[in-house]
């Protein structure tokens, strides 16, 4: 075969912008481009405020375009990509331009409402998303959703569940099944008693048994937050109403997601627990990427366990599933004041099972001031986000470490 033959039908490479490219998704996004070399082109990449991450990543994966929130730390990326022809930029501005280059998907992994934004900008200007970032949906995921139909965009589900899901549904339409599992681990504190919990450090929440993830969700990961957060994330990917969605504790994270048909049947997602796997299912799909990933040996694991999760040890769960249920501003409210409240835990200002009480609180003083009509586009969803940490900080007021 010519070598002209060879690239005149060679694939064209998928144009790919990551967006939180130096966090724990976006480093484990590299490592998949990197191990499928002539398969992905890197357009952009944006963060919060690590210069020199957002340097090496950029110079890495030869991007031309490398944006990051912060200000402040513009000259120090602007010094550490000279000479490689990468532009850099900063501000939230910039962040949005990454978001919209050309491109065929735009990794969507920044952590926290910081995300909501840029990613909705990607959508806004046509680009299909790979969506890791569940809190953009938790806070806006009425707009962002109505947006991505309305657009003809495609919002792949990149969480470790809802891939899986994705791919247990197998093109079948979310209609069709009666209900809908998200598996959670149970995180480091699945075994310890109420009183141990309660005294849980903020070292302790972060070692988590499966996953290695950044502090916010891996905290999330602790309370069972991050599950909630997740019903509330399926609800808006898959159009699925909460009554059919239910969580299962599997404490060997191997079955991440399931659905079952009106005929009994039930199909499940599984993979080790490494996210280079949905990153790349995402990153691939339609087709598929060979990662390094260890396989799966079903025999050397031997048993699979599951079990209902404990509302009494993790009381966010059911604080979660209680903003689900109400619907409205509620996911929006206790998205931002779960994020307060995590920071807060993080800074030792705030005990382990104060995330729950106080952001279940905080809920409730929204919803006896009438905060139910769900925002209707992504501004005032944002909107509420602000007014939201304003008044969760402000209850954190005088209190030290
Ligand atoms: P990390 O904390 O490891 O990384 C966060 C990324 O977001 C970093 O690149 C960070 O940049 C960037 N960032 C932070 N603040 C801003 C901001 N204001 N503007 C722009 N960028 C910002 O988080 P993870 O990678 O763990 O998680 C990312 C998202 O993916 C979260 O929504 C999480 O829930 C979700 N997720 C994560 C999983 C995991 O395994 N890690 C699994 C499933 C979902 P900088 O480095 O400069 O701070
Ligand atoms: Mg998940």
């Amino acid at each position: 075969m010519s070598l002209a033959f060879v690239q005149k039908h060679a694939k064209p490479l998928k144009k790919i912008t990551i967006l939180g490219a130096t966090g724990s998704i976006g480093r484990s996004t590299e490592a998949v481009i990197d191990g499928a070399p002539g398969v992905f082109e890197v357009v952009a990449v944006a963060n919060g405020s690590d210069a020199l991450g957002l340097a090496r990543v950029a110079r890495v994966l030869g991007a031309k375009f490398a944006a990051i929130a912060d200000p402040a730390a513009y000259a120090e990326l602007k010094a550490a990509l000279a000479g490689s022809g990468i532009e850099a930029a900063a501000g939230p501005e910039a962040l949005k331009q990454a978001a919209c280059m050309e491109s065929d998907l735009v990794v969507g992994a920044i952590a926290g409402a910081a995300g909501v934004e840029p990613t909705f900008a990607a959508i806004e200007a046509g680009r299909d998303v790979a969506l890791a970032n569940k809190e953009c949906l938790v806070c806006a995921g009425e707009p962002f959703m109505r947006k991505a139909r309305e657009l003809g965009v495609r919002v792949l589900p990149m969480d470790s569940e809802h891939n899986a899901i994705f791919q247990a549904l197998g093109g079948e339409s979310a209609d069709r099944i009666e209900k809908m599992w998200l598996t959670a681990s149970g995180g480091p504190f699945r075994e310890w008693s109420a009183e141990r919990i309660a005294a849980a450090t903020p070292e302790q929440a972060l070692i988590h048994p499966n996953w290695a993830m950044g502090p916010k969700v891996t905290v999330d990961s602790a309370s069972l937050m991050n599950k909630g957060l997740e019903l509330i994330e399926a609800m808006h990917i898959f159009g699925i109403e909460a009554n059919r969605l239910d969580v299962l504790v599997h404490p060997q994270s191997i079955v991440h997601g399931l659905v079952s048909f009106a005929d009994g049947a039930v199909t499940a997602g599984m993979a080790v627990p490494d996210m280079k796997t949905p990153i790349a299912h995402c990153l691939g799909w339609p087709d598929r990427v060979t990662t390094r990933v260890r396989r799966l040996d079903l025999a050397q694991i031997g048993a699979l366990t599951f079990e209902k999760p404990d509302f009494a040890r993790f009381p966010a769960l059911r604080v979660a599933m209680d903003a689900l249920a109400a619907g409205g501003a509620m996911p929006t409210i206790l998205n931002a004041a779960n994020e307060v409240m995590v920071a807060a835990f993080l800074d030792k200002l705030i005990g382990f099972n104060e995330i729950a009480s106080r952001v279940e609180a905080i809920c409730e003083l929204f919803e006896r001031e009438g905060a139910h009509r769900a925002p209707p586009d992504v501004a005032s969803a944002l909107g509420v986000d602000h007014i939201v940490r304003e008044r969760a900080r402000a209850s954190l007021e005088g209190l030290s470490r």
